[in-house]
């Protein structure tokens, strides 16, 4: 069973303007790395485009709408100081939340045993009907929703280990005790939310919030006492992973310290939950990460975890 890889020129051509830390450069480099000898084992597909009734599971219609009539005909518009469109970003965006999807259809028919999403723009801040932190759909919520309405999944865990955390996910799934969220961040950072009394509406909601200048093995701690056995518990058919690379040790958006051993670390951890109860299907979504050369790094690390070499 193989590794599935999915990504598409156009969240390359998404232009968030000059100096800003969500660029173009970071899907090349991720992209660059996995063009190595290394990952030639890795199935390569082009992202489809998300259609409104997938991306409805997760927004209302009129979200939907506004987000996709707010694309600029030329130049760049600005939905808040962090969040940017420009005339590519609808297509980038569809094809963003469509990866997720298309990652979905492999693990849930076979095609696959697990996957990795490598887009932009990323979505974990994308709340239900808000666009925010450089997020406009929530991809791992319209992956983790189609799963649901057609794969007949009924219990979706997602774990999100970027370092900021993921109000939207967590916004989309709390009310309802069929999808359970997890997340590590870094206390006090964007968007500074994501306290441990947080519990959604079924105790499925997990935040586990970690000191500015955490290492390795705060993180690791956080995993195998608490999001470790509360994914186990919660009886996943499917686990997902928002994989944002941004508490790595050189990032210049945090403050934590982990490393790519971590990264691996924690991959081969949800690759277990996932061999043990839903025979390793996987989905792993990009999310952050903005030092490029520790974005490469640890992206490869992770899909070579995924692959199990
Ligand atoms: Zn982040």
């Amino acid at each position: 069973m193989v590794t599935l890889y999915l990504t598409h020129h156009a969240c390359v051509e998404h232009d968030t303007g000059d100096f800003h830390p969500e660029c173009a450069d970071r899907l090349r480099a991720v992209q660059r790395v996995l063009e190595g000898e290394e990952f030639m084992l890795l199935h390569r597909q082009d992202a489809p485009p998300a259609d409104r009734e997938q991306l409805m599971r997760a927004h209302p219609e009129s979200y939907v709408d506004r987000i996709l009539g707010m694309v600029p005909g030329s130049g760049l518009r600005h939905i808040d100081m962090d969040t940017v469109m420009c005339p590519e970003s609808g297509e980038a965006a569809l094809r963003a939340a469509g990866a997720v999807v298309g990652a979905v259809d492999a693990v849930m028919t076979g095609g696959a045993r697990n996957a990795f999403c490598a887009v932009r723009p990323p979505g974990h801040h994308a709340e239900i009907a808000q666009a925010m932190g450089f997020c406009l759909f929530n991809n791992v919520a319209v992956g983790a929703l189609h799963a649901r309405a057609v794969h007949g999944v009924q219990r979706i865990a997602v774990f999100d280990w970027d370092v900021h955390h993921g109000n939207g996910t967590q916004d989309i799934f709390q009310a309802d005790p069929g999808l359970f969220y997890a997340s590590t961040h870094e206390a006090g950072n964007f968007p500074n939310t994501g306290f441990s009394h947080e519990r959604g509406v079924a105790d499925n909601i997990l935040n586990c919030p970690l000191p500015p200048g955490s290492t390795g093995d705060v993180f690791r701690s956080a995993v195998e006492t608490a999001i470790e056995p509360a994914m186990r518990a919660f009886q996943p058919e499917l686990v997902m992973i928002s994989a944002g690379f941004d508490a790595h040790a050189h990032d210049p958006l945090a403050h934590m310290r982990l490393t790519v051993a971590d990264y691996i670390w924690a991959t081969q951890r949800m690759l277990a939950v996932a061999d043990d109860l839903c025979s390793g299907r996987l989905v792993s979504v990009l999310e952050g990460g903005y030092d490029l050369p520790a974005l490469a790094g640890c992206v490869r690390g992770h899909v070579r975890a995924l692959m199990g070499v």
